[in-house]
C-alpha cells in the first residue's frame, strides 16, 4: 500500500489532507444509506402492473380457484416458469409465499426438531451441530444458525466458490457438521459464481454426517449485470448422479425480481426432501398465497418474460455498479488503498480495506451520514478476523446519491488508513 512507503512527515501531511477532506464531507450533513441490497423505487416500478393483477380472474390454467385453501406445493404454471430458470424439474419445485429466508429458517428448525430424511435422530438431540460458512458471506444466513446455537465454522471464499479442499477435509472427519451455506451464483457479497468443479466437489465429497445438507440459496440466479447470465447448474441432477440426491436444498425468490416484500419464493429438492418438507409444512399452513402466485404467472407469462424483465433491472443496476467501480478505481486504485470485487451479477461489491481499519471506516462514514453494513457482518458471529471487509450495496440510492456516498467512503478509507499507519509508526 502507498502509505507503507511514506516517511513520518509525508504521512502526517497525507493524514492532514484526508482529515481536511473528511471535515468537508461532514459539513455536508449527508443522510445516505448503502447498507442493504434493496431494490430502488425505480426497480419496483418495473413491476407496477402486478398491483393490478390478476384482475377479476382467480383461476389458474387447470381451473384451480386460487381464492380458496389448498395447493400446498404452489401453482404448477409458476413452478414451470421458475423450474426452467432454476434448472429444477417442476415436480421437485415448491412455490411459497414472499420470503425464501423463511423457508431456510423453517428447514433448519424442522431439522432440529424432527431430523431430515437421512438423520439418525433430530439435530437437537445431537451433542452439537455445526455449519460451514464460506466467508465473506450473507449475514442473514449466519443469523439463522447463530440464533439456534449451531456452531459456525468459517471457510474461505474464493473467486470460483468456497475452498472445497478445506471443506472436504472438515466434512469427512466431523459428523457434527450438518450443513453448508452457499450462494452459488453472484454470491452475497463477493459476486463469485461457483464453478462446475466446485459444485461437483460439493455434491460428491464423502461426509461423516449422513444427513449433511447444502443450503443452496440461488437468490441471484437470474440477476446478471452483463448480457450473458452465468449458467445455473443442475445441482439436484449432479448430486443424484454422485449418489447424494438428498444433499442440496435449493432456494430462490422473486424478491429482487418483482416486489421484495410481496414476491414468491421457491424450494427445490429431491422427492424425499420435498415430501418431508411438505409433510411438515402442511401442519403450518393449508396453502400459500395462490392469488399472488397467479399474479406472477400473468405478469411473466413464461421464463422469457422473466428474462426480459431482468434485462430492465440490469439497465438500472449496471450503471450504478459501474459508477462504484469508477470511484473506487479513481480514488483508491492508484494508492492501492483497497481491493474490491467486480461482480458480473448480484447486488453487492465486497471491498477489503487496510487490515485493522474496516470498523473505523464504517464509524467514520456513519459520523459523516453514510450508513454502511455493520463491521464484520459478512462473517460468522460478526467477527472479521482481519477487520478489513466492507460490503457495498449500490442498488437503492440514485446515481447522484451513490456518487456522493462512494466518494465519501473513499475519503473515510484513506483517512482510516493514514490514522492506522501513524499509530503503528
Ligand atoms: N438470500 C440472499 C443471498 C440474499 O442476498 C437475500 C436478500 N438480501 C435473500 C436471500 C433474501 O431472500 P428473500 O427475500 O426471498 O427472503
Amino acid at each position: 500500500m502507498w502509505i507503507d512507503s511514506l516517511g513520518r512527515e509525508e504521512l502526517l501531511a497525507e493524514h492532514e489532507r484526508q482529515a481536511a477532506k473528511y471535515a468537508q464531507l461532514k459539513a455536508e450533513k449527508l443522510a445516505l444509506d448503502l447498507t442493504r441490497g434493496k431494490p430502488s423505487p425505480e426497480q419496483l416500478d418495473l413491476s407496477a402492473e402486478l398491483l393490478r393483477l390478476p384482475g377479476e380472474e382467480y383461476r389458474d390454467a387447470v381451473g384451480t380457484d386460487c381464492r380458496n385453501y389448498g395447493g400446498l406445493e404452489g401453482l404448477p404454471e409458476l413452478r414451470a416458469i421458475f423450474g426452467e430458470l432454476l434448472n429444477i424439474p417442476v415436480g421437485n419445485l415448491v412455490a411459497g409465499n414472499n420470503a425464501s429466508l423463511e423457508m431456510m429458517h423453517d428447514l433448519i428448525v424442522f431439522s432440529l426438531l424432527k431430523g431430515n430424511p437421512d438423520s439418525p435422530q433430530p439435530w437437537c438431540r445431537e451433542e452439537k451441530i455445526k455449519f460451514l460458512c464460506p466467508s465473506p458471506g450473507y449475514d442473514r444466513h449466519f443469523a439463522i444458525t447463530e440464533q439456534y446455537g449451531i456452531e459456525m465454522i468459517t471457510v474461505p471464499m474464493r473467486e470460483d466458490g468456497p475452498d472445497v479442499h478445506v471443506i472436504a477435509e472438515l466434512v469427512a472427519n466431523d459428523a457434527q457438521i450438518k450443513g453448508l451455506w452457499a450462494v452459488p451464483n453472484y454470491a452475497n457479497p463477493t459476486g463469485a459464481v461457483f464453478s462446475e468443479e466446485v459444485v461437483q466437489a460439493l455434491v460428491s465429497m464423502p461426509t461423516a454426517a449422513p444427513d449433511f445438507r447444502l443450503f443452496w440459496d440461488n437468490a441471484y440466479a437470474v440477476h446478471p449485470l452483463t448480457e450473458t447470465v452465468a449458467p445455473v447448474l443442475d445441482v439436484l441432477g449432479m448430486a443424484a448422479a454422485a449418489g447424494n440426491p438428498n444433499r442440496p436444498l435449493v432456494f430462490a425468490s422473486t424478491s429482487k425480481i418483482t416486489f421484495a416484500g410481496a414476491g414468491v419464493c421457491f424450494f427445490g429438492a429431491s422427492t424425499a426432501n420435498r415430501s418431508w418438507y411438505l409433510g411438515l409444512l402442511g401442519k403450518k399452513t393449508i396453502g400459500p398465497d395462490k392469488i399472488n402466485q397467479l399474479r406472477h404467472v400473468k405478469f411473466f407469462g413464461d421464463a422469457d418474460g422473466v428474462r426480459a424483465h431482468m434485462a430492465k433491472h440490469r439497465e438500472i443496476l449496471a450503471p450504478k455498479f459501474a459508477l462504484v467501480q469508477k470511484i473506487l478505481e479513481d480514488r483508491l486504485g492508484p494508492p492501492k488503498a483497497a481491493s474490491w470485487t467486480e461482480p458480473d451479477g448480484g447486488y453487492f461489491i465486497s471491498m477489503d480495506v487496510a487490515d485493522g481499519t474496516a470498523a473505523r471506516v464504517i464509524e467514520l462514514a456513519k459520523d459523516a451520514g453514510i450508513a454502511l453494513t455493520a463491521a464484520g457482518s459478512a462473517f460468522p458471529y460478526r467477527i472479521d478476523p482481519d477487520d478489513r471487509n466492507i460490503r457495498i450495496a449500490p442498488s437503492y440510492p440514485s446515481l447522484d446519491e451513490l456518487s456522493t456516498a462512494m466518494d465519501g467512503v473513499a475519503t473515510c478509507v484513506l483517512l482510516a488508513a493514514t490514522e492506522r499507519a501513524l499509530s503503528l509508526q
